[in-house]
């Protein structure tokens, strides 16, 4: 890790002379304005906002009811955040950290828990008990594993500094999959929440770290656990979801007034292409479904694309325009990755068995460009 200091308030890295210039980006600015303006403390981040509003609920009531005064919490978060004059009054709690015993935060732990008793966090949908020794699609029971938590300097100009927490395991089977060991085998470790919360503290708290970045494997069948971690932090800082997108209706709604920057991975512009690659169902339905909700939250996204050899035609090209339709593109941010290598099972299968070439990858970025997406590097 090298040197970090600041710019305009903001964490900058002398490695990574891009993560100082994209302060100055229009583009980025104005798609991320919320996040920016977190960084200098002119924001708050949304978990704090959820954590200040009271909701009176019965942990004992039915999940029916208790996501009733969910959506309706939720619904006045969005409300102050668009309202200066409501934004203050929550301010003076959020400042004083005296937040009541029972908040929008609070309840979304409750909730997140009885979905782990009949888990349907993402749409596998397997409705087992993860409390009660029972495995699902992601081979995890009721545990969080932290494969490793650090200050990751690869991560978007926006981005880093990102103090990224890998968790192991994985609800996708991708064959190509270049974080196999931690997504495809058993590793890691448990770490308690109020550590990792205290150690974003203070991380923050320092100015070393410009957001959270949870990310796996997959972080979705662990939200009960970031919730946790949730409650026990006080930093102002921005909550980064990297993920493949494939929650439930119900996690979609718990991420709601959580987080501050969505980071999907689209990987797939069709349903044949990830029941092949990756062993998932009905991918597009759900994954677009997603993207539009994230997108109507009001959220802002920096949405990844991975392309794959062979798979401009059938993937990438439908993935753009799909995000150009359907998408307030004012928020949206879109990566084209370029670093797709044959990992882990890929030799198996002759179209993703080679390096992608630089001219797939430039069609791609030039395809974008005539659809006008903000793109980032
Ligand atoms: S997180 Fe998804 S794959 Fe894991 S048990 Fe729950 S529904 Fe199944």
């Amino acid at each position: 890790m090298g040197l970090i200091w600041e710019k305009n308030g903001v964490p900058v890295l002398h490695e990574r002379p891009d993560s100082i210039f994209i302060l100055e980006d229009k583009d980025a600015i104005s798609a991320l304005s919320n996040y920016f303006g977190i960084l200098r403390g002119e924001k708050w981040a949304k978990y704090l906002i959820a954590k200040s509003i009271q909701v009176d609920y019965n942990e004992k009531s039915d999940v029916v009811d208790l996501f009733k005064k969910h959506d309706m919490a939720v619904n006045l978060l969005r409300k102050i955040l668009s309202d200066e004059s409501l934004l203050r009054e929550y301010e003076k709690v959020i400042k004083s950290r005296k937040f009541p015993i029972k908040n929008l935060l609070s309840l979304k732990y409750i909730l997140a828990l009885r979905i782990l008793e009949e888990c349907r966090f993402c749409e596998w949908n397997c409705r087992i008990n993860r409390t009660n020794k029972q495995k699902g699609v992601c081979g995890l029971y009721n545990d969080a594993y932290i494969a490793s938590m650090f200050i990751h300097i690869g991560e978007e100009p926006e981005l880093v500094p990102s103090f990224t927490i890998f968790f192991s395991h994985c609800n996708f089977k991708c064959v190509f999959c270049q974080n196999w060991d931690i997504s495809q085998m058993h590793s890691g470790r448990v770490v308690p929440a109020d550590m990792v919360a205290r150690e974003i503290d203070v991380l923050t708290s320092k100015r070393r770290i410009r957001n959270v970045n949870w990310v796996g494997g997959e972080p979705t069948p662990n939200l009960h656990y970031i919730i946790k971690v949730l409650l026990y932090m006080n930093a102002n800082i921005p909550i980064v979801w990297n993920s493949n997108m494939y929650m439930s209706l119900e996690s979609m709604k718990l991420l709601n007034g959580i987080v501050d920057v969505w980071l999907p991975d689209f990987k797939y512009g069709n349903n044949k292409c990830s029941e092949r690659l990756s062993k998932v169902k009905r991918y597009f339905d759900v994954i677009s479904r997603n993207h539009k909700l994230a997108n109507a939250y009001g959220d802002e996204m920096i949405i990844r694309h991975l392309v794959l050899p062979n798979h401009l035609e059938c993937c990438t090209i439908p993935i753009l325009d799909w995000i150009k339709k359907n998408l307030d593109l004012s928020r949206v941010r879109v990566n084209i990755m370029a670093q797709y290598h044959p990992d882990y099972k890929a030799k198996e299968f002759p179209d993703i068995s080679r390096s992608l070439t630089r001219s797939e990858w430039l069609e791609a970025i030039k395809y974008a460009r005539t659809l006008g997406l903000n793109l980032t590097v």
